[in-house]
């Protein structure tokens, strides 16, 4: 491949990642009504789960207070049905003092699962409060996204077509200039800076006479020596280019 052709290759490859980074920046746009009513809905649904799993708590800790309560007042009638056979004064005495305490004990149980019958009845209106706004909400991100799904699987559709273009013209190119080009990227998210006239068009800046014939000539492969980005002469672009798709730093803010 001769410098010409890998010069327009690269070039070329800038347009298309400004495009791509156009769509990227839509993909954020478009979808970011939904993706807040969304976060919202999802906030909502967290809290509606741990109301409901507080509420199987306090219901399932009730049914086994509720279970319990049984088998003691069963075991309370049994001990006074004993009590009229026992003829033994210190044994009926000790038994009378076993279903004080049983009675005791049941009357405990009877009050701890009236506070669980509160927590419960508390814990439902809670969640029967919470549940229509959590639907409610979900209804709302679920049409903010039917609304824009197309869209953003249009765009998503033409990034990935843009990536295997942009892969397709990058996979010719010397390993090293690529490398080189994408070091520049990560640094100024633009690789490649035409040359318009005498000037940079990516950081304005004037570039030595004699470079601009060498880039011109394809001579070379040279970087901006303000910007460091790879220079290519606008005269070496396909004469339907897209000028405004090459980005500058007044455009980018990576001046720097
Ligand atoms: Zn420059």
């Amino acid at each position: 491949m001769k410098i010409v052709e890998q010069l327009q290759c690269l070039a070329k490859l800038g347009q298309i990642e400004a495009e791509m980074r156009k769509y990227a920046e839509e993909l954020k746009r478009i979808p970011a009504e939904a993706n807040t009513l969304r976060e919202k809905a999802d906030q909502l649904r967290k809290e509606l789960e741990v109301l409901e799993s507080q509420e199987l708590d306090v219901q399932r800790e009730k049914q086994r207070m509720e279970g319990d309560l049984l088998q003691e007042k069963s075991n309370l009638r049994k001990w006074e049905a004993r009590l009229d056979s026992i003829r033994n004064e210190r044994e009926h005495a000790a038994l009378r003092s076993e279903i004080g305490s049983q009675r005791r004990g049941i009357s405990a149980l009877e009050n701890k699962i009236i506070d669980a019958m509160e927590n419960l009845e508390a814990v439902s209106g809670e969640v029967n409060a919470l549940r229509p706004s959590f639907e409610s909400a979900d209804s709302d991100a679920r049409s903010a996204w039917d609304s824009v799904a197309d869209n953003v699987k249009e765009i998503e559709d033409k990034v990935t077509t843009l990536r295997s273009t942009r892969d397709n013209e990058a996979k010719d190119l010397p390993a090293a200039l690529i490398k080189r080009y994408e070091r520049i990227v990560e640094k100024r998210v633009t690789g490649v800076a035409i040359i318009e006239g005498e000037t940079c068009s990516s950081c304005f800046r004037q570039i030595p006479p004699q470079l601009v014939i060498q880039v011109y000539r394809g001579e070379l492969i040279e970087g901006c020596p303000s910007c460091q980005r790879i220079l290519v002469h606008e005269k070496l672009l396909p004469e339907n280019k897209d000028k405004t798709s090459v980005e500058s730093d007044a455009a980018d803010g990576s001046a720097g």
